[in-house]
């Protein structure tokens, strides 16, 4: 009896989430003038954002080696910054 081939299918695939799972689409981060140091942001996404103390925010120099999973996180503490001043580019 002959085995079952399997066959590769062509046409578009299901993709639940973005077009290239794994790369991060944030090029730079920034913390400009006017944090008051509630540490939100370090509670929020500690691989990313450090508050010393007696400091204002700092985006840790290895942000970019974070997964991809945490630019949720990132994008989470800008918006919940309550002074605005976490900036994010694209
Ligand atoms: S959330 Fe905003 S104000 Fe609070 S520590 Fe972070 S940058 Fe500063």
């Amino acid at each position: 009896m002959k085995a079952a081939t399997s066959r590769p299918t062509f046409g578009p695939r299901k993709q639940d989430g973005p077009p290239h799972p794994g790369v991060m689409s944030i090029k730079k981060i920034w913390i400009a003038e006017g944090c008051i140091s509630c540490n939100l942001c370090e509670d929020l996404c500690p691989d990313v954002f450090h508050v010393p103390a007696g400091g204002t925010s700092q985006v840790r120099e290895v942000w970019k080696k974070c997964a991809s999973t945490q630019e949720d996180q990132i994008r989470e503490a800008a918006e919940s910054c309550p002074v605005e001043v976490i900036k994010v580019e694209d």
